[in-house]
């Protein structure tokens, strides 16, 4: 693609649910719709739209960079990804094959959005743990493993909030087949062995991935890599996403609650895995 002109609008969007995310509540998404036209006269849009304490950078930091003309991608990953995705080529667009998607369940009334969701057809579903009281979570996920029939399965991610001896406890009391994976249960990636070895739930790494730009070298339990092109650029996170099935790993497109335009982006990339497994694409009514 040859680009003649470069525009961009910026948008807020007030979230349906306000969304709890590292303690902190967002209800409503900032970003900007990059704006990219050819020398034919398409154009091509992408969005960036840092998320609030997993983004180093903000939305006045990305228009700075753009009002002064610049497309320095370096600590600039959510524009990356939107300059990505808009300069893909259309043809690469329109190939793509049906994906799998899990229910997110957030907020009260999880076995309401687990009916609600199983409703609609969804299997696997993903639970945020970590930001309630420790027994809050374990009576939690025992309720909703209750519910669950055979072929359901249950994510967690509890995003580290979790020193090691209360990740071992929750996860003891916990532990059962229908558990997928729970994403990082602890800071710290090298704990996690041990936690497996305690428990027997597998792990997913995410927040890690973005820290050290790499998958971590693999130990038993490690099952999937949850990747979120928001935080790393359209092309890294394929990278990647191809890199973990070579380690035998699931990749796992996951969104930072984009709007529409970055939803498109991330649909497309989980497409092109050869591997396919449920990924969490699915925040668009929030
Ligand atoms: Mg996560």
């Amino acid at each position: 693609m040859t680009m003649k002109r470069l525009a961009w609008n910026r948008f807020s969007f007030s979230l349906s649910h306000p969304v709890q995310l590292r303690g902190q509540w967002l209800d409503c998404r900032e970003g900007i719709y990059l704006e990219l036209t050819d020398t034919y006269g398409h154009v091509r849009i992408g969005e960036a739209a840092p998320l609030p304490g997993f983004s180093q950078e903000t939305v006045d930091d990305i228009e700075a960079e753009l009002t002064r003309g610049s497309l320095n991608f370096k600590g600039f990953p959510s524009l990356q990804f939107a300059y990505e995705w808009a300069t893909l080529d259309f043809e690469k667009k329109s190939v793509r094959q049906p994906i799998q998607t899990n229910a997110l369940l957030m907020g009260p009334k999880t076995v309401e959005q687990f009916y609600r969701k199983k409703a609609q057809g969804f299997t696997c579903f993903k639970l945020k743990v970590g930001f309630q009281m420790l027994q809050h979570d374990i009576d939690q996920v025992k309720e909703l493993v209750a519910h669950m029939a055979p072929q359901h399965t249950l994510r967690l991610d509890a995003n580290q909030a979790w020193t090691l001896s209360e990740a071992i406890d929750f996860g003891k009391r916990v532990a059962h087949p229908q558990i997928d994976y729970i994403e990082e249960p602890t800071s710290c990636w090298e704990d996690w062995e041990h936690f497996y070895n305690e428990t027997g739930i597998p792990l997913a790494v995410d927040e890690t991935v973005v820290r050290i730009q790499a998958i971590p070298a693999l130990f038993p339990g490690l099952k999937a890599v949850v990747l979120k092109p928001t935080l790393l650029g359209f092309l890294c996170a394929q990278t990647l996403a191809f890199e973990a099935i070579q380690m035998g790993l699931h990749p796992v497109i996951s969104s930072c609650f984009e709007t529409e335009v970055g939803l498109e982006g991330l649909r497309y990339l989980a497409s092109t895995f050869p591997v396919q497994v449920p990924h969490g694409v699915t925040t668009c009514h929030w």
